[in-house]
């Protein structure tokens, strides 16, 4: 209360309309705390956050934060198939690319930049070519952080659909910020409002409504609006603090590899800390190298690449795999030692995965909740139909929430799906199954990655056995 300056009874009442009744001597816990204070207008943030927050990249070291420079946003998008993920790629790139360029033909190699004049300052959008949320979980998955924005493409004429909630459920597991791009606004039947009230249900409420989620109306297929929403995108970036420190020995993270007939492996590379340049040896994955010749999205040969910028490099002994983080070493000697140890050590830490620290289920969840060391439990729920999905939804809502949070990141009706897997992985989670099977390939997704899945038919048994987690309770399995 006086933090907030309001007095300790306007408190009380707020709990009290959010069904908590507290009294004046009782202590809150951080969620509780936040979502008080937004009643107040009061953003809340702990230390830790603040910490996290201010890692920018955990690319970056103690020895950069005094050269810091800002880098240009890295950019994925997302949706719903069907909504113009591809042609709003696509288009982005013609409009901003093709002109008074060089060449003028643009090239695959997974990720391109485009220029954009703001305030009379150019500066560069990079966008991830593979759209799709299922790309973005399967790096992060590997442990790679590369989006610094997602983009929600939302079909105006369409509305929000499965995918859609999906990739926000994607995007905020990975605490990427969201900027809505509501497409197809050339249509008659398209209805941008529809649209922005659909998505508040998800917790994306417009900025004009009061919110903080920037939504852009754009036509993909006419180039409609698509400077604003690079302009809001450099906002954003702005927001985010994005910086590397140029003037070091790259390192960064492979977004594609294949192995080409006649230039043999070709492996493409975003920078997020350093720069890379021609002669470089670096490891990526278990694979070493030294790089022979690098090439831009533009199809141009470089000689050098900045942070957040991604080249096709040619020279490694080996394909690496996309998600694998690379490394440039001042010692040749160094790295191939590095990269022959990598070898050995991917093989033992992937059983030591599967055997340990990664390894996630509601039985290692409840022994950390015993020990007070678990604060949130991440859950995805698949069920047969939207009915058992909300009805899961509200009982999770009723059980007691004290030292341990149930944290949703997806709940949906249909299949467990490789995708969920993903996620689950990649945000230490426990997928729950209502009534509901493995859609094909994921079983085994699910025993690569050593995800739990748990398969229930009652609800009664769901709701114990995951209290039983938060408290700690839960028996060992037989
Ligand atoms: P994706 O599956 O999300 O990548 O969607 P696509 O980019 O393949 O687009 C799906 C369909 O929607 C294609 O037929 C596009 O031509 C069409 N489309 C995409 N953007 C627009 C738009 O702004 N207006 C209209 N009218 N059609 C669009």
């Amino acid at each position: 209360a006086d933090l907030l300056v309001v007095p300790e009874t306007d408190i009380i009442k707020a709990l009290f309309f959010k069904g908590i009744a507290a009294n004046i001597n009782q202590i809150l816990d951080i969620p509780t705390i936040t979502m008080v204070a937004e009643e107040f207008d009061v953003i809340v943030t702990t230390a830790e956050a603040e910490a996290e927050a201010k890692k920018v990249t955990e690319m970056l070291d103690a020895a950069d934060l005094d050269k810091l420079q800002r880098r240009p946003p890295v950019v994925t998008i997302m949706g719903h198939v069907d909504h113009g993920k591809t042609t709003l790629l696509d288009s982005i790139r013609k409009t901003k690319v093709a002109q008074g360029e060089a060449g003028g033909i643009t090239q695959h190699i997974g990720a391109y930049h485009v220029d954009v004049e703001m305030g009379g300052q150019v500066q560069q959008v990079v966008f991830l070519d593979t759209p799709g949320h299922e790309a973005f979980t399967a790096m992060r998955a590997r442990g790679a952080r590369v989006t610094d924005i997602a983009v929600l493409v939302v079909a105006a004429d369409d509305g929000v659909r499965p995918q859609t909630i999906e990739a926000i459920s994607h995007a905020k597991a990975a605490q990427v910020p969201i900027v809505v791009a509501i497409n197809k606004i050339d249509k008659e039947d398209a209805s941008p409002d529809r649209v922005k009230q659909e998505l508040t249900e998800y917790g994306l409420v417009p900025e004009e409504w009061g919110g903080d989620t920037i939504m852009v109306p754009v036509s993909a297929i006419q180039g409609e609006n698509l400077d604003t929403l690079l302009e809001m995108l450099l906002l954003v970036a702005e927001v985010e603090d994005l910086y590397a420190n140029p003037d070091r020995l790259a390192r960064g993270t492979v977004i594609e590899a294949n192995l080409d007939k006649s230039r043999g492996p070709v492996a493409t590379l975003i920078v997020q800390n350093g720069t890379l340049k021609v002669g470089d040896v670096l490891v990526a994955g278990s694979a070493f190298g030294k790089v022979r010749a690098m090439v831009d999205d533009r199809g141009k040969r470089v000689d050098k690449a900045t942070p957040s910028f991604a080249v096709e490099v040619l020279g490694l002994g080996d394909v690496p795999a996309a998600g694998d983080e690379f490394e440039v070493y001042k010692d040749e000697k160094e790295a191939r030692a590095v990269a022959n140890t990598r070898v050995d050590q991917q093989r033992q830490s992937r059983l030591q995965q599967a055997m340990a620290s990664r390894r996630v289920s509601l039985n290692t969840l409840s022994a950390q909740a015993q020990e007070g060391e678990l604060k949130e439990l991440n859950l995805i729920l698949k069920a047969d139909v939207q009915g058992s999905v909300e009805a899961i939804l509200g009982a999770l809502q009723q059980l007691p929430q004290k030292e341990v949070q149930v944290r949703v990141l997806l709940a949906a009706p249909g299949e467990i799906t490789e995708t969920d897997v993903d996620l689950a992985a990649a945000s230490s989670a426990v997928i729950i199954g209502f009534n509901t099977t493995f859609a094909s390939g994921a079983r085994q997704a699910a025993d690569e990655l050593d995800v739990d899945v748990r398969d229930y038919n009652i609800i009664y048994k769901l709701l114990e056995d995951v209290q039983g987690a938060m408290e700690g309770l839960l028996e060992p399995e037989m």
